[in-house]
C-alpha cells in the first residue's frame, strides 16, 4: 500500500487545487493520502469528493505552525475532525497572525529595496487568509530577485535575512491538544529541518511524547535517506510512531512528488497502522 501523509493544495501554499492534487495522487499510485494544508482545513471537502471519485483513501490533515523555544516547528495533525470547534478557532487565530506577519515582512523587504512584495505575494496566494513565505518566494522569483525559490529563501526569507520576521505561532501544547481533542494524532513534521542541537531534539521529543504527541515524520521530502534512519531511531527511543509523506507542494517544486515516499526503516511503527 502506497501512503503519503503530507501534502499541500492551493488552500495553503500548494500549486494544485485539492481535486487536482487527489487526481495526481491517484495517477501516481497513492492508496492513502493526507491533505495537510498549513493552518487550514478548507480544502478537505473538495479533496474528499475527489478521493471518493477516484477510489483512494483521504486522511483529514492539517500542518500547524508552532513556536517552540524560539524555533518555528510544524506539527501535522492526521485524522483530525474538521468540525472540531477548538481546532477551527485555533487555526483561525494563527491565520489572523499570518496577515500581520505578511505586512511586517513586506515592510522589511521594502527597507531592503524591494517594494510591493505584499501585493505580489497576495497575487500568488489563492487563499487570502493564508499568505505564506512560499508566496513571497514565488513573487520574488517573478520579480527577478533570485533564480528560484530555494535561492530566495537563502537570500531573503530565513532568520537573519531582510524578509524574515519572527512570529508568535501557536504553542506546541495548544497544537497537540487541538489535534488530540479533535480525535486526531499529532506528528512532528520534517524534524531534520529545524536548527536544533541534539539536546534540544531530545527535549522536544520527550516533551512532545509526554503531552500526547504520537509520531515523528521519519520519511519526508526534506530528509536524506541517512536522516530517515536517524529519525527512525529517535522515534523508537522516545516511544513514538513513524509517519511518511512527500510534503508535495506542486509539480517542479520541492524534493519529492506525490507518492515518492520510500518505505520506513526497519523497526518503525507506522502511524497509519490503525487508520
Ligand atoms: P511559512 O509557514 O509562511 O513560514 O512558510 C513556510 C513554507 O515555505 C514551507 O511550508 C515551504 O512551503 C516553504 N519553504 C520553507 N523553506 C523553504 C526553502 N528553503 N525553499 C523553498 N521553500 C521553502
Ligand atoms: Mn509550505
Ligand atoms: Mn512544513
Ligand atoms: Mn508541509
Amino acid at each position: 500500500m502506497l501512503v503519503d501523509l503530507h501534502s499541500h493544495s492551493t488552500c495553503s501554499d500548494g500549486l494544485l487545487k485539492p481535486a487536482a492534487l487527489v487526481e495526481r495522487a491517484m495517477q501516481r499510485g497513492v492508496d492513502m493520502l493526507a491533505l495537510t494544508d498549513h493552518d487550514e482545513l478548507s480544502g478537505l471537502p473538495e479533496a474528499r469528493e475527489a478521493a471518493a471519485h477516484w477510489g483512494l483513501r483521504l486522511i483529514n490533515g492539517v500542518e500547524i505552525s508552532v513556536l517552540w523555544e524560539d524555533t518555528t516547528l510544524h506539527i501535522v495533525g492526521l485524522c483530525v475532525d474538521p468540525e472540531s470547534p477548538a481546532l477551527i478557532e485555533g487555526l483561525a487565530g494563527i491565520r489572523a497572525g499570518r496577515e500581520l506577519r505578511a505586512r511586517r515582512m513586506a515592510e522589511s523587504l521594502a527597507l531592503a529595496g524591494i517594494p510591493g512584495s505584499l501585493e505580489g505575494a497576495r497575487r500568488h496566494a489563492n487563499n487570502p487568509e493564508l499568505v505564506s513565505r512560499a508566496h513571497f518566494a514565488r513573487y520574488l522569483v517573478e520579480a527577478g530577485h533570485a533564480s528560484d525559490t530555494n535561492a530566495v529563501f537563502r537570500k531573503y526569507l530565513i532568520p537573519g535575512k531582510p524578509g524574515f520576521v519572527g512570529h508568535q505561532w501557536a504553542t506546541l501544547t495548544d497544537a497537540v491538544h487541538w489535534i488530540n481533542g479533535s480525535g486526531g494524532v499529532a506528528v512532528i513534521a520534517h524534524p531534520g529541518r529545524y536548527p536544533l542541537n541534539q539536546q534540544q531534539c531530545e527535549r522536544l521529543l520527550s516533551d512532545f511524547a509526554a503531552m500526547g504527541g504520537a509520531a515523528v515524520e521519519v520519511v519526508t521530502g526534506a530528509h536524506t535517506p541517512a536522516e530517515f534512519v536517524i529519525w527512525a531511531r529517535y522515534a523508537q527511543r522516545f516511544g513514538l510512531q513513524a509517519s511518511a509523506g512527500s510534503d508535495f507542494h506542486g509539480p517542479g517544486e520541492g524534493y519529492r512528488d506525490l507518492g515518492n515516499v520510500p518505505v520506513l526503516p526497519a523497526g518503525c511503527k507506522p502511524v497509519w497502522a490503525n487508520f
